[in-house]
């Protein structure tokens, strides 16, 4: 199919660990996705895997649904304040920061994980019925990444009306550096790419009248 122009709204995805069990168990314990899945384990014993914001918030929601509550970082937790209160209040949320997660176990559905610490001196297995993996989210531009310019996020860097490096293709939401991964944020975006095609497409026609 041949088009005048283009604009590139493929949005993010679930950043993953790439560690055995993760994706064998996917749906039989392991999650990327909180808002869908919390619900399904309540009252259980949990591992938060991600110390930002979406990992902490979700250690916190578990733990508002009886689950006894992991969570384990690579590094030292970066969230908003009242929530890493929130979670320091608990006194059945454990926090291991510094530590990697090497294999997520079980055989039909999760039975534990294994962490090691990044100084290499404590290996744990931690028994528990539910892994959910919050370490961030990677713009959708493997399709794109030798056509329009990235930034070392892998975003589509765009200009202020959505415009890319490549004439005719534009940009817009969260597979684009602009700030604000919010729906509010990507719809005005889109929005405004469509004006800038439209705008773009009747200079183009104009040139060619001439
Ligand atoms: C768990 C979670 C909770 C959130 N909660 C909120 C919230 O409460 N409030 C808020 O404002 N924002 C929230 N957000 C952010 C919000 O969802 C995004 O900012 C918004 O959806 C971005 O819109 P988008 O169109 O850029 O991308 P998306 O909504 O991600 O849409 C991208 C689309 O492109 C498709 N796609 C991907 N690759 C390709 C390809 N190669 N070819 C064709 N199609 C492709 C995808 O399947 C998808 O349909 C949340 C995000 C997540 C992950």
């Amino acid at each position: 199919m041949l088009a005048r122009s283009l604009i590139i709204a493929t949005g993010m995805k679930r950043r993953k660990l790439g560690i055995p069990g993760e994706e064998r168990l996917q749906r039989k314990g392991v999650s990327h996705s909180s808002v869908q899945d919390i619900a399904l384990f309540k009252g259980l014993d949990v591992v938060v895997i991600g110390g930002g914001n979406s990992g902490i918030q979700t250690a916190n929601d578990l733990n508002r649904m009886g689950c006894k509550v992991t969570l384990a970082s690579k590094g030292k937790l970066i969230g908003d304040r009242t929530d890493i209160d929130e979670l320091k209040k608990s006194d059945k949320i454990e926090i291991l920061e510094g530590y990697d997660v090497l294999e997520i176990q079980g055989k039909e559905k999760v039975e534990g994980i294994v962490i090691q610490s990044q100084d290499i001196q404590t290996k744990r297995q931690i028994l528990c019925r539910g892994v959910f993996i919050q370490i961030g989210l990677l713009p959708n531009t493997e399709f794109c990444d030798d056509l329009v310019g990235l930034n070392e996020k892998g975003e589509i860097i765009i200009n202020p009306d959505c415009s890319t490096n490549i004439e005719g293709i534009f940009a817009c939401g969260d597979v684009t550096n602009c700030f604000g991964k919010r729906i509010v944020i990507a719809s005005g975006e889109g929005a405004k790419a469509c004006l800038s095609v439209k705008k773009y497409l009747l200079q183009k026609e104009a040139s060619h009248a001439k």
